[in-house]
């Protein structure tokens, strides 16, 4: 038989596979897909994975080069995840290569062995036990204490556990292991839960019939929709289908917002099993990541916590996928390969036959209508567990009311009514820093970012202005750079001036601010939650940071401080976004004995949708704005992909979309509307001029059918060299 060629795909911009010739000396019947190669690249090394030997070659056979080296003895990747990601590269229209390396922990990529780290576990040995109360005695204090504590743990105690203990354990650990007393052994870096997990409360009604549902899908592609009204106990519910999928000797894959990966929701994890388990969030370093993509593929692993990208973790015998707070645009990727986790959840569970398990108080009027349309079934919770009440939602307003830095005069006194009966406020405000403007009363100069359309945010306390969008910062100008002036005015509020402005109208009462400035110490976010929930501060004011994942019992009033930010967006999910945003401040407050009031101050009471959604709540303002969606003709009512271009100069991306345009009409666009090249709502950002390219259609089938030839040309286009583009199918963001 002659020798095979190798069909390898490259991490590269390219649209296509590269073929190779086995590495010299190496037994061509060891190779199988999924297996990584070392090989000469150009003038370089990378390393590529192989997706198929094939007897044809796509060049002529003398011009074939050699692979270097065989990396891995068996498929780095499972045959199921390699065809998963070789569909996303399809939908996506991404390269086969960049698709399989965002996939892959960075130091696999770069050809590092896939073999897990282990760190030690000491215990104590017969010897140790044997230890007797005068030796004890005897014995150095910190030796002595560490000896007691190795007695008392049942399995062993990692350098985790031991973190606690005065800064030298090490020291002493290392004397009792040379006596004798202790040993070092080395275990799979897994987060193990408790040793005797706690018990699970007793269902409410709607919780065990969701169980029990959820129960007969076991084993089968079924996608469900857990919509349930925040408190409703879903996080319960995915602990019960997690057990069952447990008890049947599989593994449970959660995806969670970044936001929402905190030590709360891990911690309740660990409560409850005592499996192990890992947890893939932003903090590990490459090492911790590769260990716990290895212990999960391994099946040692039997729990795994990530956020979007863990869709795409290798796992030996996967029994369920959930995604908690499904609607969040966390799950799309806004780079590289934009993939939607949330969608790729489905799509993997129907290759593996699993369940799919969608959770939300505010789903997705995408999920919404696959729920109408029979593709998702629909569990509901419709009641908060326990006997917590709903809050109350009211619209505040505030036009003609006295209002200084947002905070009008009506709110102020209904928070100190809230404030007299010992309780707890939270003010939700979307927008950090001290002011988003900064501008000079004699002459009307604004300062601008020199790098981006835009306004520079003014941090007071930094005494910065700063750019959210492209990170640049300068120190605040004392004096206007055009009049010189020194009447420079910060205009409109941020989270930061609402906290200073709450010092002087309700003076004495301690502020909690949480939002990205607030929080950028690690453990920083934990300390001032833990401070509130223990009472410390009584008025909490916070960004979207707020809106997810915790829960103060003691808050008994929510003051959404500007609830017109929804009803101009530019991008047409604004609204969506606002409602979802409400509803999920919203559900941060009360208890059975406290029951919550939201208040949303308005200069727009008559607005339609602001109505519907305080009176009616979230779903029958979702249930209209999926009729406007449909009259518009909007998604997700009809499908979308973007082609955006940057470019240092503002012609060339423009050029370049029109190329592109001219493309798709030589392909033949048939079922696709084409709209632009039009520039991005922010044309400057970071110093680049950004333009794009809107595709939409009735029927996915017709997007794609253009999307195929059409997207692997664009490098061909004669503007292409001039302009980084990037093409996002069915983006979250349109700006
Ligand atoms: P969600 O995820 O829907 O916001 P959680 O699962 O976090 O809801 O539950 C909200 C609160 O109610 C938690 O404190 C949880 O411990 C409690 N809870 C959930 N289910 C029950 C139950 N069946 N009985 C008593 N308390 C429950
Ligand atoms: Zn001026
Ligand atoms: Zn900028």
């Amino acid at each position: 038989m002659p020798t095979p060629v190798l069909r390898i795909a490259v991490p590269s911009p390219l649209y296509r596979s590269f073929d190779y010739l086995p590495p010299p000396g190496c037994d061509p019947t060891r190779l199988k897909p999924g297996m990584r190669l070392r090989l000469p690249f150009g003038r370089s090394r990378t390393v590529g994975i192989l997706l198929e030997l094939s007897q044809t070659p796509q060049v002529e056979h003398h011009k074939l080069k050699a692979a270097l080296e065989l990396l891995d003895d068996e498929p780095l990747l499972p045959a199921e995840l390699m065809g998963l990601l070789r569909l996303v590269s399809d939908y996506y229209h991404h390269p086969i290569g960049e698709t399989l390396a965002t996939a892959l922990p960075v130091l696999l990529r770069q050809g590092s062995a896939a073999a897990a780290g282990h760190r030690a576990l000491w215990r104590i040995t017969a010897a140790g036990k044997e230890v007797d109360s005068d030796i004890l005695a005897r014995l150095a204090k910190r030796q002595a204490d560490l000896l007691q504590r190795l007695r008392a743990s049942r399995n062993g105690l990692t350098a985790d556990q031991l973190s606690g203990l005065p800064r030298n354990w090490v020291d002493a650990m290392a004397t009792l292991v040379k006596k004798g007393w202790a040993e070092a052994k080395q275990i799979p870096a897994l987060e193990f839960g408790r040793a005797e997990p706690e018990s699970a409360p007793d269902l409410n009604e709607a919780q065990a019939q969701t169980v029990e549902r959820i129960g007969h899908c076991l084993g089968l592609f079924s996608p469900l929709l857990l919509d349930g009204v925040t408190g409703s106990g879903k996080t319960e519910v995915y602990l019960r289908a997690i057990t069952a999928v447990l008890a049947a000797g599989r593994q449970a894959l959660v995806l969670v917002p970044e936001i929402t990966l905190t030590p709360q929701l891990v911690g309740r994890f660990k409560r409850r099993f005592s499996t192990p388990m890992v947890v893939l969030h932003s903090g590990l370093n490459d090492r911790e990541r590769l260990n716990a993509w290895l212990l999960a593929r391994s099946g040692e692993a039997a729990i795994v916590i990530g956020t979007r990208s863990a869709v795409f973790t290798p796992m030996q015998s996967p029994g369920i996928i959930i995604v908690d707070e499904e609607h969040d645009s966390s799950f799309k990727q806004q780079s590289g390969l934009r993939y939607s986790a949330r969608d790729l959840a489905v799509v993997r569970a129907r290759r593996l036959d699993i369940p799919v398990i969608l959770g939300s108080a505010t789903p997705s009027l995408e999920s919404l209508l696959n729920v109408a349309q029979g593709r998702y079934q629909h569990l509901t919770l419709p009641q908060r567990a326990g006997s917590a009440k709903p809050p109350h939602i009211d619209l505040m307003d505030v036009r003609h009311q006295p209002m200084e830095d947002q905070l009008s005069a009506p709110l102020l006194r209904l928070m100190q009514q809230h404030l007299d009966q010992d309780n707890q406020v939270l003010l939700f405000l979307n927008l950090r820093g001290f002011s988003p403007t900064l501008i000079c009363h004699e002459c009307g100069w604004v300062a601008h970012c020199r790098r981006c359309d835009t306004h520079m945010t003014l941090h007071l306390k930094k005494r910065q202005l700063r750019c959210h969008h492209c990170g640049s910062q300068r120190p605040v100008t004392q004096q206007c750079p055009d009049c010189g002036s020194p009447d420079l005015r910060p205009l409109g509020s941020g989270t930061e001036r609402i906290e200073t402005a709450l010092a002087q109208h309700l003076p004495g009462i301690g502020v909690s601010r949480i939002d990205r400035d607030s929080t950028q110490r690690k453990g920083s976010l934990e300390a001032l939650l833990e401070e509130i929930n223990r009472g410390g501060k009584r008025i909490l004011i916070g960004t979207q940071m707020l809106a997810k994942g915790h829960h103060f019992p003691d808050v008994t009033l929510v003051g959404v401080l500007d609830g017109d930010q929804g009803l101009f967006g530019v991008d047409f999910r604004a609204s969506e976004r606002m409602a979802q945003l409400i509803i999920q401040v919203a559900g941060r407050a009360g208890r059975a004995d406290k029951p919550g009031h939201v208040v949303i101050q308005t200069h727009h009471p008559d607005n339609p949708m602001l109505q519907l959604l305080c009176r009616e709540g979230y779903h029958a303002y979702a249930q209209a704005a999926m009729d406007e969606r449909h009259l518009t003709a909007l998604p997700p009512y009809s499908h979308m992909a973007l082609l955006r271009a940057e470019a240092a100069q503002s012609l060339q991306p423009e050029n370049f979309l029109h190329q592109a345009e001219q493309l798709a009409q030589q392909l033949g666009s048939a079922g696709v509307e084409l709209y632009g090249p039009m520039p991005a709502v922010m044309e400057r950002r970071a110093g680049k001029y950004r333009y794009q390219l809107l595709l939409q259609a009735e029927r996915r089938a017709d997007l794609h059918r253009l999307l195929t030839p059409w997207t692997p040309q664009l490098n061909g286009l004669p503007e292409a060299r001039k302009v980084r583009w990037s093409l996002d199918v069915d983006p979250v963001d349109l700006i």
